[in-house]
């Protein structure tokens, strides 16, 4: 892949006035932050800033470089150059800006940051947090005001009792089956008092109801005798409860007490590896990862944005990416297209 945007660290080891083609920038000695895009021939712009090209000075940047060190470039893979935009307004914030420098064609300040001392500081790690906020935000936009059947439950109880619900069955019919099963037995004290086959027949046709029937009863009981009548809100104690896998336990954790956890199933695990956002082979890797590198502004809201995009666009085997509006930020769309191109 051949674009994205780039990071460039450069030493200016005296006080000058840089004259560029349209400007003079009067520059003093010390530590340069640019930052650039190239959305096509990322590889040649950086060889380019990197030969310091002496006849070729088109951007301002060329006539820094003539003149400065180059401390480190760094690249950054993506389809979407306003993230070069928001790389700028993360420098800003610990950075002086050099006015007009860079920005000729956006509405930033600068794209030129200055510091006396070398500030070191993971910047591109604070952009791919970033990246993953304009998915995430995207995503909240496209699926605005279309909740799945299932997210009416939202309570500790009702989220428990609708996952092991769900298991090996569709959505609508899951909340079905757990709001007539609430109907009847709307708390962990009226639930365990009901037979495993009068559950079985109030959760039905969901999958395994006979099963599931009799582990919700063992379920109410075990939160009635052990737990006050109060789900759990830790994992271990959660994990415990009979047909309570990790995925259940961190959705009743998020969702249900807003703890920071995230609840990986297939569609998350799916897409946050295409996306580019994650490499892992397992859901349990994958939440892992995820974990650490999600913004915690939106942990919550990721599996459910990511499950609504699994099930509507970007489905398992063929996703329609044609549909999508996370092309530029996608790495595998991002890929895909390189290959089309190499072959065409
Ligand atoms: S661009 Fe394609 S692969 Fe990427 S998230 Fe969208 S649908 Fe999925
Ligand atoms: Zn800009």
């Amino acid at each position: 892949m051949n674009k994205g945007i780039y990071l460039i660290i450069a030493f200016l080891s005296e006080n000058i006035n840089l004259k560029t083609k349209s400007k003079v920038f009067p520059l003093k000695k010390g530590y340069y932050y640019y930052c650039g895009s190239a959305i096509n021939g990322l590889a040649a712009r950086i060889k380019r800033h990197l030969k310091k090209n002496k006849e070729k000075k088109h951007w301002h940047i060329d006539f820094l470089l003539e003149k400065a060190e180059i401390i480190l470039i760094n690249p950054y893979i993506v389809g979407d150059n306003s993230l070069e935009h928001i790389l700028a307004d993360i420098l800003k914030e610990d950075l002086v800006s050099i006015k007009g420098f860079g920005c000729g064609d956006c509405k930033c300040e600068s794209h030129l940051f200055y510091s006396k001392k070398l500030v070191a500081k993971p910047y591109l790690k604070i952009l791919f947090q970033k990246h993953i906020e304009k998915v995430v935000e995207i995503l909240l936009d496209l699926y605005r005001g279309k909740e799945t059947p299932v997210e009416k439950f939202k309570t500790p109880w009702e989220l428990l009792v609708s996952c092991i619900i769900s298991l090996r069955t569709k959505d609508e019919v899951t909340a079905v089956s757990a709001e007539r099963l609430f109907k009847e037995a709307p708390t962990p004290y009226h639930l365990m008092k009901l037979s495993p086959e009068k559950i079985g027949e109030l959760i039905y046709p969901a999958g395994f109801y006979k099963t599931k029937g009799k582990n919700l009863q063992k379920v109410a009981e075990i939160i009635v005798k052990e737990y006050d009548g109060k789900v759990p809100d830790n994992k271990e104690d959660l994990l415990k409860l009979p047909n309570v896998g990790i995925k259940t336990a961190n959705l009743v954790l998020a969702n249900g007490f807003g703890h920071y956890e995230v609840c990986v199933d297939t569609h998350v695990h799916r897409i946050s590896n295409r996306l580019g956002f994650i490499k892992t082979k397992t859901p349990e890797e994958s939440e892992k990862v995820l974990k650490n590198i999600l913004p915690k502004k939106y942990i919550r809201e990721y599996n459910g944005l990511l499950v609504k995009h699994g099930q509507n666009i970007c489905k398992p085997i063929r996703p329609l990416c044609d549909r999508c509006p996370l092309t530029k930020l996608c790495m595998f769309y991002l890929k895909n297209e390189d290959s089309k191109t190499k072959k065409s």
